[in-house]
């Protein structure tokens, strides 16, 4: 499913649709002389570096330039990176493990593994998929069938929500901003079938062929289903009509992020009062949470509109829709006809993969979704390994140390916002490696009926039971569960908790590697450390205060001065241009470039910190040379064309070379330890036109 929470993730924006819930490093040459290549100094690649381009000009392409021209983007993906790498080294080992497991018959039934092999198995078994074709959904798509009237319509919404899926809407438990300690029912927009409600609206030429590929796509799919093809086609229009009317009520995605608009308690008689399309006392009692007497209604102008949406629209086109809705969420996990037709739509065409991953790892990423924690345990046991914990431990101690200097010795602050501040900073909890607290799987079921089905038993599982499952409504906040698999090569920032996790997935090379020097390891895993710190004071992490409470705890003057710099962020940003004529969006990224930016900061501080001597010159590179380069060579990438569009649209994260270019022509030290970059190169940026935020 959509991710639903707003969660500051590291890397990896929105590039997949609602379905079911959910370096090599070569041997460095040096280019500088015959200095002799130890395991120790093997970190930085420098057969990566394009030298033919002057760092000021583009340091991205400066340091990464080589790698991306020899790499080109595989068939099976639509961006080729450091991430993918890590991700696919992991993918292997855990191929191993639900392999072995899946042949381990003998395993008993309470032991996790004889889960997360039979979930495989089920998957991996495409001979019974084709002979099932769309029996596993037969009685779901009956119950639409035999829909009447209206109150079935909301029946059956319901019970798609409870499989986990969104036909009109999310709900989900989150702690309640204004009072963090305890979880609130929150309802958020949904309903779309393309990445964002901009996708309906927006008359450039890609944006109109996009919008003719759905319609042919979702006709595909009514085809599918048994419609005749004159059908079909009136049906995918059926489906544009109301989905167009949906997205012209939904939030853009950056007022979306925003924290004070999005957060609109209402009681159940305010709600239904407000939006009484919908029985909502029944949809709570549907969803087993009777008891729900207050809600954060994140949109509350896109329920108005789906009320109306709900009274006015037919019975029969309600009906279209939601068989949509149904073969939307299920198709990846049916036969091979269904499945390649949503690759085509959702992966080819909107993103330029061309062609599918490998099935392996497709049932991977669903067993991720629906197992994900079961698999991480035994991937941690078997490759974790206790010692990076130690040492990231430390380097978060440094980091600490560094982001708290920082903000005493900051001339735009006032000190009283210092003391709040610093004493946020003081607070901030760094969890590393895997949770302290496991999620329960015993009362999901994976049985041997169909593989769809055990994706929507687990997708159920999770909308109940999970980190924001609704059986945590009302609940105290428990800080021990996660939000991401351990196993994942990612972080992420929780705002209400006052809380960075830092999963052993990344804890790999390039990101982190015990081998690697302090230059080397506070460019890149430092970075990221420092990226995740920084949400907790970015543009809207900043307005949480110490308690993780929705609060506005800093002065006026404080806040402009907070503005002014980030401003010059947007600014900066904006006139990146990705591709002929498209820009990054400064505000959409805004978040996320402060946290580049901080995090960068942060971590060369750090560096600064933890020497004990002056470092060592590496291959002509200098300590502070090797610091920068390690931080530009992990977001080397390919990528396609159309993937990098969609995600400058979508994806809070800048594209990789603004990640890069974006955040070290403000820091100062960069020129110190790139003296040649002068003030005729083409970013290069005077000291009094750089923004100085943390
Ligand atoms: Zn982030």
């Amino acid at each position: 499913m959509k991710r639903k929470r707003v969660i500051y993730v590291f890397a990896f924006g929105i590039a997949l649709i609602i379905t079911l819930s959910l370096a090599a490093f070569g041997s460095s040459e040096t280019l500088m002389g015959n200095t002799t290549i130890s395991g120790y100094e093997k970190v930085f690649d420098q057969r990566s570096m394009n030298l033919s381009v002057k760092p000021g000009d583009d340091f991205y392409e400066y340091v990464n330039g080589a790698w991306i021209k020899s790499h080109i983007v595989p068939a099976d993906k639509s961006r080729y990176g450091e991430f993918e790498i890590v991700n696919d080294r992991t993918f292997d080992r855990v191929k191993e493990i639900v392999e072995s497991a899946a042949n381990n018959t003998s395993a008993l039934k309470e032991n996790p593994e004889q889960k997360i092999g039979k979930f495989y198995f089920m998957g991996m078994d495409t001979a019974t998929l084709e002979k099932q074709h769309l029996d596993p959904i037969k009685d779901e798509l009956k119950k639409i069938d035999n829909i009447t009237n209206i109150s079935d319509v909301q029946d059956v919404s319901m019970q798609m929500m409870d499989y986990g899926m969104d036909p009109f809407f999310s709900m989900y438990a989150e702690p309640n901003k204004k009072k963090s300690t305890i979880m609130i029912a929150t309802l958020t927009q949904g309903g779309l079938g393309l990445p964002d409600r901009d996708f309906y609206f927006r008359q450039d030429n890609e944006s109109i062929q996009i919008r003719e590929q759905y319609l042919t796509h979702v006709a595909k799919m009514f085809a599918f289903l048994g419609d005749s093809p004159e059908i079909a086609e009136h049906n995918a229009r059926i489906v544009m009509k109301i989905e167009t009317k949906l997205a012209n009520a939904s939030f853009n995605n950056v007022e979306d992020k925003d924290e004070v608009k999005t957060y609109n308690k209402m009681n159940l008689e305010e709600l239904q009062a407000f939006a009484p399309g919908m029985n909502w006392s029944n949809v709570f009692s549907f969803l087993g949470r009777p008891e729900i007497a207050e809600v954060n209604v994140r949109n509350p102008s896109f329920f108005k509109e789906l009320s109306t949406i709900l009274q006015e629209e037919s019975i029969t086109d309600l009906k279209i829709f939601l068989r949509w809705k149904l073969i939307l969420a299920t198709s990846p996990y049916l036969s091979s006809d269904l499945e390649r037709e949503h690759f085509i739509f959702y992966e080819k065409e909107l993103n330029g993969q061309q062609e599918m991953k490998p099935r392996w790892k497709r049932v991977l990423d669903a067993e991720y979704k629906a197992i994900g924690e079961d698999i991480g345990r035994v991937y941690v046991d078997r490759y974790f390994d206790s010692s990076s914990k130690a040492r990231m431990q430390e380097m978060v101690s440094n980091l600490k140390k560094a982001f708290r200097e920082r903000i005493k010795n900051l001339t735009w602050m006032e000190p009283e916002t210092k003391k709040k501040a610093l004493m946020k900073l003081d607070v901030l909890d760094v969890q590393v490696g895997y949770p302290d607290e496991w999620l329960n799987y015993s009362e999901l079921e994976v049985n041997n009926d169909s593989y769809v089905m055990n994706v929507i038993r687990g997708s159920k599982f999770k909308f109940h039971h999970s980190f924001d499952g609704l059986d945590k409504i009302g609940k105290p906040v428990d800080r021990k569960l996660w939000e991401m698999n351990p196993q994942e090569t990612n972080a992420y920032a929780d705002v209400n908790k006052v809380l960075v996790v830092f999963p052993a997935g990344i804890l790999q090379p390039p990101f982190f590697n015990k081998e690697a020097d302090d230059a080397a390891n506070y460019g890149a895993i430092g970075s990221i450390i420092g990226h995740e710190m920084t949400h907790h004071f970015d543009s809207q992490g900043r307005k949480f205060d110490v308690n993780g409470n929705l609060t506005d705890w800093w002065t006026s003057k404080d806040a402009d001065s907070f503005n002014k710099n980030t401003g010059i962020l947007v600014d900066e940003y904006n006139r990146f241009e990705v591709l002929p004529g498209l820009h990054v969006n400064g505000n959409l990224t805004l978040q996320e470039n402060i946290a580049d930016f901080g995090g960068l900061t942060m971590a060369y501080h750090a560096y600064k910190l933890s020497l004990k001597e002056k470092p060592k010159i590496i291959n002509g590179f200098t300590g502070d040379q090797r610091f920068f380069l390690s931080f530009a060579q992990i977001w080397r990438q390919s990528e396609t064309n159309e993937g990098l569009r969609i995600r400058a649209l979508t994806d809070p994260h800048s594209p990789n070379r603004f990640r890069v270019n974006g955040v070290v022509f403000n820091v100062p030290e960069f020129y110190k330890a790139f003296p040649s970059v002068k003030l005729v190169d083409k970013l290069y940026r005077p000291e009094n036109e750089m923004s100085v935020i943390w």
